[in-house]
């Protein structure tokens, strides 16, 4: 199956193709990295300073029509929160992590967490009260403290799902 990165940060090749390696390890899964330059204006609000990460979801799904994680440059929400870090569509397509709050500290392994947080979503996983990368993170400090790691019944899971859709696919 493959797996779109859809990088419209500034992030270097060698950043994405270790994330990407890095991803592969626990999913049977073949990333593929896009630099993809696509019109996000639409979805800027004037009076928080912010991308609605709803809307640029739902653009992405229309102009992309293959699985993708979307890494974003700038800080993204959805409403009744002050922010997000990502955002996905649950048993979906697509989702968008935001880049904008990971750094600098940690950034590389902040980053990987909430890629495959959102993958997560995508694949299927809801969030997770065990010691696993599917624990929800409201702050930067829950982002450092959860592991970088599906725990056994979420990899469970997550394998089961890729496995049924690439029977499918
Ligand atoms: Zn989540
Ligand atoms: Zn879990």
């Amino acid at each position: 199956m493959d797996f779109y990165i859809l990088n419209c940060s500034d992030l270097n090749e060698s950043t994405l193709n270790s994330l990407s390696m890095e991803l592969k390890k626990e999913m049977n899964v073949n990333f593929k990295i896009f630099n993809y330059k696509f019109d996000f204006s639409f979805a800027f609000n004037q009076i928080r300073m912010q991308y609605n990460a709803d809307l640029l979801l739902k653009k992405l799904r229309e102009i992309f029509d293959k699985r993708f994680i979307c890494i974003f440059p700038h800080d993204i929400y959805v409403e009744n929160m002050n922010f997000i870090f990502g955002l996905a569509e649950l048993n979906g397509r697509g989702g968008i992590v935001s880049i904008f709050r990971l750094k600098d500290k940690n950034f590389h392994e902040r980053l990987l967490k909430e890629m495959k947080h959102e993958i997560g979503h995508i694949f299927g996983l809801k969030h997770c009260e065990n010691k696993c990368v599917m624990n929800f993170s409201n702050s930067l400090y829950d982002v450092d403290r959860k592991p970088d790691y599906f725990c056994s019944h979420c990899l469970n899971e997550l394998r089961n799902r890729i496995g049924q859709i690439s029977l499918i696919e």
